[in-house]
């Protein structure tokens, strides 16, 4: 595998691959055999998290992989029943014990889960964290603009990234645009949708892949890369991976661009940051 993916340069000097590989509902009984084909695909930003159940997984894939360390980008998340300072400092340790790593590249804080009041003090854990080498770059999910007011003004860390359900019908501008107003790089989820829509069956997409003789799939892929967002679409299948992360062949014109940007409609699939409590 050929193919060099972009990176972007995080506002503490890190380099992020701009585009990786998702774990969110993958089999932890299958992890090791996807995460090894995703490897193999070329992928070398690996997103999972705590609450996902299969970091033993992902380290298992990456050990039998023999890619070296610094050539990987891992990203684990802190879940909301870990939010605190002790709590955070044990669920860091646990997911390096289960990912079998002495550091990931990026820890999240997964939900603010502002009904609990604790992320502030999280967040300074994350910190702590981050000062021990336990992960060299820190940042948030699903943070909306006054969680992440809270914590830019409670602490001295800007975070790295907000990782963020975004996609076509989804595109969440408003928080785009405090990224880019402070630095933080932004991360999609559901980058397809999840499945949820038929995204892929839009007249708008269709027409763009039939246009450059790709998939649907790797256009909306595209549309997010082009827009200078970070992305892991999710597969279980090696031949969807390998569509996944062919995406370097050809580009999106400015009048293609902005016909998926377009399709925004608020259209959210997952949970709302502002009343989720699980
Ligand atoms: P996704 O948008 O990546 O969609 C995955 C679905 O798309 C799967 O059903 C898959 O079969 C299908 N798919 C993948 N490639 C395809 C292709 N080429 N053609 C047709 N269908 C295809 O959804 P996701 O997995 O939820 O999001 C990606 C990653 O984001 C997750 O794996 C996880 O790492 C992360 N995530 C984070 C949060 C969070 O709260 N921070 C929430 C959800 C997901």
């Amino acid at each position: 595998m050929t193919t060099t993916i972009p990176t972007l340069k995080l506002n503490d000097g890190h380099d992020i691959p701009q585009l990786g590989f998702g774990v969110f509902k993958v089999d932890p009984d299958e992890t090791e055999r996807i995460v090894s084909d995703a490897l193999a695909a070329g992928y070398r930003h690996i997103d999972t998290a705590a609450v996902y159940g299969n970091e033993v997984g992902v380290g298992r894939a990456i050990a039998a992989s023999g890619v070296p360390r610094e050539e990987l980008f891992i990203t684990t998340k802190l879940w909301n029943s870990d939010q605190g300072t002790q709590s955070a400092f044990d669920a860091i340790d646990l997911s390096l014990d289960k990912l079998g790593l002495d550091s990931v590249n990026l820890y999240l804080i997964h939900w603010p889960r502002p009904d609990l009041d604790r992320y502030l003090e999280t967040w300074l854990a994350m910190e702590q964290i981050r000062d021990d080498g336990k992960a060299t770059s820190i940042g948030v999910s699903n943070f909306h603009i006054p969680h992440l007011d809270t914590i830019i003004a409670g602490s001295s860390t800007v975070p790295a990234v907000d990782q963020l359900e975004l996609h076509p019908t989804f595109q969440q501008r408003e928080l785009r645009a405090f990224g880019a107003e402070h630095g933080i790089a932004i991360e999609s989820w559901g980058p397809l949708g999840q499945g949820k829509y038929d995204l892929l069956g839009m007249p708008a997409i269709t027409r763009i892949a039939a246009a450059h003789g790709v998939t649907p799939a790797q256009v909306v892929i595209r549309w997010h890369l082009q827009s200078g967002i970070i992305v892991f679409p999710k597969s279980n299948s090696a031949e969807r991976m390998r569509e996944n992360f062919d995406v370097f062949g050809f580009e999106l014109t400015a009048d293609e661009l902005a016909a998926i940007d377009a399709l925004d409609a608020g259209n959210r699939v997952g949970s709302n940051p502002e009343t989720a409590t699980f």
